[in-house]
């Protein structure tokens, strides 16, 4: 099986081809990179119109020039895959339209896939896991996902912003441009260790108090490389203090990490740490498979249309607010993707 896979839901337009036989993933991605301050939903929107036809026709010229198995009038993909939600509406809308269409007609089936179930999911394949926990580390989002009686439950989360997303604040705030977290992660390699607020409350966390804080120091005039160790000390540490609980609540020894603030080497590290020291194996997927793609949409799209859990136009509606638990787990019983 081969799948077209269509990400957009909020700053990268990407789609990807995955090939089920040979495990190739193909991704065409563009970045939205607004000129100052963070991400505009209208912006976005108007990026993805521009650059979601060129994705698309960029990875569909892959599938065609990559595979010759196929004659000229059949289809070069046997499903389009499309993130359905969570994220913005005028992205999400304009990602959606691109996919029911060509699905109609290339006369493929559709498939609406949740991203966050994405990001868990490319972890979980290319690690080779049977069930792991999930801790997805994203710019709108940050929770622990754990499998139980046929969904991915959220067993801790965010009590207010995404982890990225508070991230993004502080850079905004010091004049930093978008996206903030790899200039907080470069700018730590020069600083020492501050005191900032904690916040772990049962199995969710917050980073408001944490972020105002930081901005604080910053005014105080604590020197700005130390702010962002303190930052990635406690925030990183308050995500691996829950990734513990969550491995110990559900019992499994497997952890993989998804979303773009997974690209951060600290992270990874204590991560890396805390499942060594208990036995547990970690995962933290490429670069390429951590931030937003349509990789990862393409390859849960194949596991969905293998178990038949494809959608009809009439019913392909996007949900910005799609959380990962209304999903119901189709493919996970006799995979053979
Ligand atoms: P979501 O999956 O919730 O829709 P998203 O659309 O914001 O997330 P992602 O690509 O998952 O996109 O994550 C982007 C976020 O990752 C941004 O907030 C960015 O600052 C952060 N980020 C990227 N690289 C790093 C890094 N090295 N360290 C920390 N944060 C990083």
């Amino acid at each position: 099986m081969r799948v077209l896979g269509v990400e957009g839901t909020a700053w990268c337009a990407s789609a990807a081809v995955f090939d089920a036989e040979t495990d190739a993933v193909f991704i065409e991605s563009d970045p939205y990179e607004p000129d100052s301050g963070g991400i505009h939903p209208r912006e976005a929107a108007e990026h993805m119109g521009d650059a979601i036809p060129r994705v698309i026709e960029t990875a569909l010229d892959h599938a065609r020039d990559e595979y010759d198995d196929r004659d000229d009038d059949e289809p070069p993909v046997d499903a389009v895959a499309f993130s359905r939600g969570p994220g913005l509406g005028p992205c999400l809308r304009i990602v959606a339209t691109a996919a029911r269409a060509l699905a109609q007609s290339l006369g493929v089936p559709l498939v609406g896939v949740n991203h966050m179930v994405a990001h868990l999911e490319i972890g979980r394949h290319r690690a080779g896991f049977d069930s792991p926990v999930c801790l997805n580390a994203s710019g709108a989002n940050a929770h622990l996902l754990g499998f139980h009686d046929g969904r991915y439950r959220v067993l801790g989360e965010t009590m207010d912003t995404g982890v990225g997303n508070a991230l993004d604040k502080f850079t905004r705030h010091v004049g930093w441009s978008h996206p903030g977290g790899p200039k907080i992660e470069s700018h730590a390699a020069d600083g020492e260790f501050v005191e900032l607020p904690y916040v772990v409350k049962g199995m969710d966390f917050s980073f408001s108090g944490i972020m105002s804080a930081a901005k604080d120091a910053y005014d105080d005039g604590v020197p700005v490389e130390d702010v962002c160790v303190g930052l990635q000390e406690h925030v990183f540490a308050m995500l691996t203090e829950v990734a513990e609980r969550a491995l110990s609540l559900t019992g499994t020894d497997e952890l993989v990490l998804g979303g773009g603030v997974g690209q951060n080497a600290r992270l990874r590290e204590m991560l890396a740490s805390m499942c060594a020291e208990r036995g547990a194996e970690f995962h933290a997927p490429e670069p390429r498979f951590l931030r937003d793609n349509a990789g990862m949409i393409a390859v849960l799209g194949a596991k969905m249309a293998a178990a038949g859990d494809t959608v009809a136009v009439a019913d392909s509606a996007i949900d910005p607010d799609f959380r990962p638990d209304q999903v119901p787990v189709t493919w996970r019983s006799g995979e053979s993707v």
